[in-house]
């Protein structure tokens, strides 16, 4: 029933890691940009926003699938790349059909790009929280200006910090995702500092921490292949974690490194359990012999299907 719900996005698709129990419903397939190096989240799948009538019909297999279940439905993410680059009438139109047919959702969220954010003003962003939109996903990824360009994200640091800070008048929360070793061995240091620096001026609710995998299709295989960046080691990526946590000052957030790609699994909350995580790495780094890593190191590869 649900693979005809699904059927464009493949064999899977992302959805944001704080959204794994929500309904997700197809809006978007890919992403708008689409021209990160490191990317290949969208299998080559082109932009495309399936339109009100298409969406309104996944509704009615989703209402279907779920309607039989004792909890009603209550969050629901819109899926695809970046949902949120559709003018806000569109979103609000969608909006008003999640909640047709899941009239007990308190919850929507989608992922958003920080352009996508700061191309609608306050009264748009402040609209769709009113009519549900309570959470975003913004992929930040690295605080440093060369290591966006040079993975050809589009977006500055000064843009990422505008966004999050005009969610934040909007009342809007929002997660962010980061990714350790994107710098490569170049900028490995400042991908820690600046990304610390960065989301010590903001208040995220949860810091997703990911690291950098080199996905077959993406065109950041040729760039490693060809000398031009040159991965960290999985003992590195570690060390540049360490140096992320320790400049990170947080009010109040989640940090979230549990995500697959990481080779140490890790989640707290800052700044209660700072200690508690550098704890933790510290031992890691000193219990982790170089056998130990390339074990990981190899796992890691084998994980990802890559060269
Ligand atoms: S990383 Fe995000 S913004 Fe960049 S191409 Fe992939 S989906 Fe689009």
């Amino acid at each position: 029933m649900l693979d005809e719900v699904y059927k464009e996005y493949g064999e899977y698709f992302y959805v944001p890691m704080t959204q794994g129990y929500s309904v997700a419903v197809p809006v978007t397939l890919g992403c708008s940009w689409d021209k990160c190096l490191y990317c290949d989240l969208n299998q080559g799948n082109r932009f495309k926003f399936f339109g009100l009538e298409e969406i309104e019909n996944r509704l009615k297999i989703l209402n279907k699938f779920y309607s039989n279940r004792k909890k009603p439905v209550e969050r629901v993410v819109m899926a695809g790349g970046n949902p949120f680059c559709l003018d806000t009438d569109i979103l609000i139109e969608i909006i008003h059909l999640i909640k047709t047919y899941f009239p007990q959702v308190k919850n929507i969220s989608s992922f958003a790009r920080a352009d996508d954010i700061l191309r609608k003003s306050k009264d748009e962003l402040l609209e769709l929280k009113k009519f549900g939109m309570g959470e975003l996903s913004i992929g930040v990824e690295s605080g440093n200006d060369g290591v966006l360009a040079f993975h050809n994200k589009g977006i500055t640091r000064e843009e990422n910090y505008r966004a999050l800070i005009k969610l934040e008048e909007c009342d809007i929360s929002y997660s962010t995702y980061i990714m350790l070793g994107l710098g490569g061995k170049r900028l490995s240091k400042e991908n820690a500092i600046d990304t610390a620096s960065l989301l010590s001026m903001v208040n995220p609710q949860v810091i997703i921490v990911v690291t950098l995998v080199s996905f077959k299709g993406a065109k950041l295989v040729e760039k490693i292949r060809n000398g031009e960046f040159e991965r960290l080691s999985v003992l590195d990526s570690i060390k540049e974690e360490k140096i992320l946590l320790e400049n990170l000052h947080m009010r109040n957030t989640i940090f979230n490194a549990t995500h697959k790609t990481n080779a140490l699994i890790l989640k707290g909350k800052l700044p209660e359990q700072k200690d508690i995580l550098l704890n933790k790495i510290n031992k890691a780094l000193e219990e982790y012999d170089q056998r130990a890593m390339r074990n990981k190191e190899i796992y890691k590869w084998r994980n990802w299907s890559l060269e």
